[in-house]
């Protein structure tokens, strides 16, 4: 830690000085809070947001609670003054403090998490409007009879909407506004979100529904903490059977937090919260923007805000009346943040919700083998919806094999897939192509020296976007031009695209079907949220025939006419040293499959792949889940991994390999582990080189009931102090393994 950071010079503090202090907590990565003197007279309850003298600069840090204060050891500094920020709750400090003591992050840093602090200040426009001021104007002209016949109302009215109701152009009002007939005003603000109404429009539920619905309402009465896991099969009404608890939770005057796992989807959720509530529900996720922000957070704080949608971050906000937390797609990948603090999102939600004394509900077609064993042992209550809403039925999973069907060179999809999509598009239905894989091609290769297009900064091959015309790192962004010749050996046009991306797909099948609109839904595509958006649009009114998507089309979406669904590679994500490998690769395949055939028709979905032995690949065919869950739930108890047991990965980095191989070694050396723990490694990372920075992992694993934190703390404790290059992260409960 540098000088600069510490607040405190090296004279003892008074008694005096002693009693008036308070810990301040600021948004840095340190675990402690720093005594602060408190200004004469004023009293700063814990939660208060302040801003503080620290080294030669200002911060702003958090009023924390008492406990967790070191002594002071220095001459104190005084905090400058109380911010106006609404205070973090009592309930929200417990938060910061149990997720940063779970996932050994430095409490600062998970209390920055909890700080609204916009990035950039971007300033909202203000609303402008005008109305009739009083003094009568000069000349009179017809074009201006107009404007102050419309304006005689005395109301307020846009500047714009006002010359388009009278017919005039803008000049003629800007013209009544130079000479006093017609003032601006500056409107306020539209409210963050307007109070939902619970029974603007409720649906007529199926018997199945209302016992889940009825169950979730007696839950979110009792007031007190529970956690449901909702199951149901894609398109049982998921959706609306939660949203049921959530108007419980409104008539009772509670706050609602809606986790959902991906941002550029909860557009379309905001709108179905709308049909069912009358208006739509605040959201919060990275790319709300500053004084948006602001007020947001601000309306959640005053309780003015009744519902939010949210990204995981908004498990951090301060609800000052929380009582329902939903956790939608509660499987999701997504939800666990893997830089900075690493947390699970779903995992935080039930901590918050019990400190809280809130009701969780956690919603997937594929929950967690986590979730479903909670479930199984009585810690969860299960609810099921085991048919389709409507009557219509799943879709019928065949296996493609590969090894009899294979491609021509350069072409992806087998005679039967073709086929089949023929057969969907000739009845007019929508057909959806599954590859997990962005951009053109994997792997750029040189036909004449063998040589790897890779990326200077990690040990990973750089993805063709034709699109773009570049190479592209999936790892750290690194973009540069596709070249003409090969760095290696300079050979012209001998650079050649290996294996399918999304956009590669994209062109056989404009070769196979040139007169049918096709569209590649990808996160990385250019045009943003909103190109995406209106695409998810244009898909859902049936404008497009063929839709080629990444893991995006996998989450929650409603598409009425798509039939047929071919997933391209069903391998892809089968093999990986990722223990929870075969379960994710199930819950996508089984998430795209479900995608085909949800209203009238019945869906197919045809799946590719050179393993149709696979235990994941047979259980999709056989249709029975729980079999794969029995299964996988088995394995995992006898390897003793989550949710049996605990793992966590450190991760040793540095710029220079050695170094960090050194240390991992060092590190290894010094785990003394009891017989609970096993270490394992270190070994160099799967991805050996990130960002410039070599990667050394090892994994601990212990039986359940062990405390993995506070052994690791004493552990990291044993090390010598590093020397600032080099970089020790701890993930517990680690979900990726590269
Ligand atoms: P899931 O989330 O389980 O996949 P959804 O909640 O998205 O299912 O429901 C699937 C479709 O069925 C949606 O279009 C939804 O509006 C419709 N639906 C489900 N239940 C009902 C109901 N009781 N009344 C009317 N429509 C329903
Ligand atoms: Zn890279």
């Amino acid at each position: 830690m540098s000088d600069l950071f510490h607040p405190m010079s090296d004279q003892p503090p008074s008694r005096e000085a002693a009693l008036s202090t308070v810990p301040v907590l600021l948004p840095l990565a340190l675990d402690e809070a720093f005594s602060y003197r408190t200004p004469d007279h004023m009293s700063l309850p814990a939660g208060t947001v302040v801003a503080v003298p620290l080294g030669t600069r200002e911060a702003v840090g958090v009023v924390w609670d008492n406990e967790a204060s070191p002594a002071p050891t220095g001459r104190l500094k005084t905090i400058l003054h109380p911010m106006d920020a609404p205070p973090l709750t009592d309930k929200l400090r417990r938060f910061i403090d149990w997720v940063s003591r779970y996932t050994l992050a430095p409490k600062g840093m998970v209390l920055r998490m909890a700080l609204n602090k916009p990035e950039a200040e971007r300033v909202e426009r203000p609303r402008l409007a005008v109305r009739l001021a009083g003094s009568h104007p000069k000349r009179l002209t017809p074009a201006r009879q107009k404007v102050l016949a419309i304006a005689a109302s005395g109301l307020a009215y846009g500047k714009q909407a006002l010359a388009e109701e009278a017919g005039v152009s803008a000049s003629v009002i800007d013209g009544l506004i130079d000479e006093g007939t017609l003032e601006t005003l500056v409107l306020a603000a539209d409210p963050v979100a307007l109070p939902p109404d619970p029974d603007h429009h409720k649906p007529v539920l199926s018997s199945d529904q209302q016992a889940a619905a009825d169950q979730l309402q007696k839950k979110v009465q009792a007031k007190s903490f529970s956690v449901s896991l909702l199951e149901g099969v894609t398109g049982s009404g998921k959706t609306e059977v939660y949203f049921e608890a959530v108007a419980q939770a409104l008539k009772q005057g509670e706050q609602i937090l809606i986790l959902v796992p991906e941002i550029a989807l909860t557009a379309l959720f905001l709108d179905r919260f709308a049909r069912r509530f009358g208006t739509r529900p605040a959201e919060w996720h990275s790319n709300l923007a500053g004084r948006k922000r602001e007020r947001v957070y601000a309306a959640l704080a005053s309780g003015e805000a009744r519902v939010v949608a949210g990204a995981r971050s908004a498990l951090f906000l301060p609800y000052s009346n929380l009582g329902l937390i939903i956790v939608d797609e509660e499987h999701e990948g997504a939800y666990k943040q893997e830089d900075g603090v690493h947390y699970h999102a779903r995992d935080m939600a039930v901590v918050r919700g019990k400190i809280e004394n809130a009701s969780v509900i956690l919603a997937s077609a594929t929950p967690s083998l986590e979730s479903r064993v909670n479930a199984a042992q009585g810690r969860y209550t299960h609810l099921l919806l085991p048919d389709r809403y409507g009557g219509s039925t799943m879709p019928q999973i065949e296996a493609i094999d590969m090894r009899q069907q294979q491609p021509a060179k350069g072409f992806w999809l087998s005679t039967p897939l073709v086929q089949a999509m023929q057969e969907t598009l000739q009845r007019g239905e929508q057909c959806l192509l599954y590859l997990n894989r962005r951009g053109y091609a994997p792997l750029t290769l040189c036909r004449s020296c063998g040589h790897r297009m890779q990326c200077p900064n990690c040990s990973a091959w750089l993805v063709e976007h034709r699109q773009r015309r570049a190479l592209m790192c999936h790892h750290c962004g690194h973009l540069e031009r596709m070249p003409d010749t090969c760095p290696s050996c300079q050979a012209a046009d001998k650079l050649a695209p290996c294996g399918p991306g999304v956009e590669r797909l994209a062109e056989e099948i404009a070769a196979l079907f040139p007169d049918k609109r096709c569209l590649v839904l990808s996160s990385d595509m250019l045009g943003g949220m909103e190109r995406l958006q209106r695409e998810l649009e244009e898909i859902a009114s049936g404008q497009c025939d063929i839709i080629i998507g990444t893991q995006l089309v996998a989450k929650g979406h409603h598409f009425p006419q798509l039939s047929l669904v071919g997933v391209v590679d069903g391998d892809l994500g089968l093999v990986s040293g990722d223990p929870r490998a075969a379960e994710r690769s199930f819950q996508v395949l089984q998430q795209v499959s479900g995608r085909a055939g949800r209203e009238k028709t019945t869906g197919r979905a045809l799946i590719q792949t050179y393993q149709p032995d696979h235990p994941v690949i047979k259980a999709l065919l056989s249709g029975d889940a729980s079999q794969f869950y029995t299964a996988e739930q088995t394995m995992r108890q006898q390897a003793g991994l989550p949710p049996f047991g605990r793992l966590a990965a450190l991760i040793v980095t540095s710029p220079d390999r050695k170094q960090a191989e050194d240390m991992s070694r060092r590190l290894a050396r010094l785990a003394e582990p009891p017989p609970e723990v096993v270490v394992l490694g270190p070994a160099e990372a799967p991805i050996a080189k990130l960002r410039n920075r070599y990667r050394f992992r090892l994994l601990v694993k212990t039986a359940r009931h062990f405390d993995i934190q506070t052994w690791i703390r004493g552990w990291l404790a044993r090390l010598p102090q590093n020397n600032g290059q080099l970089r020790i992260t701890v993930d517990i409960d680690p979900y990726s393994f590269f």
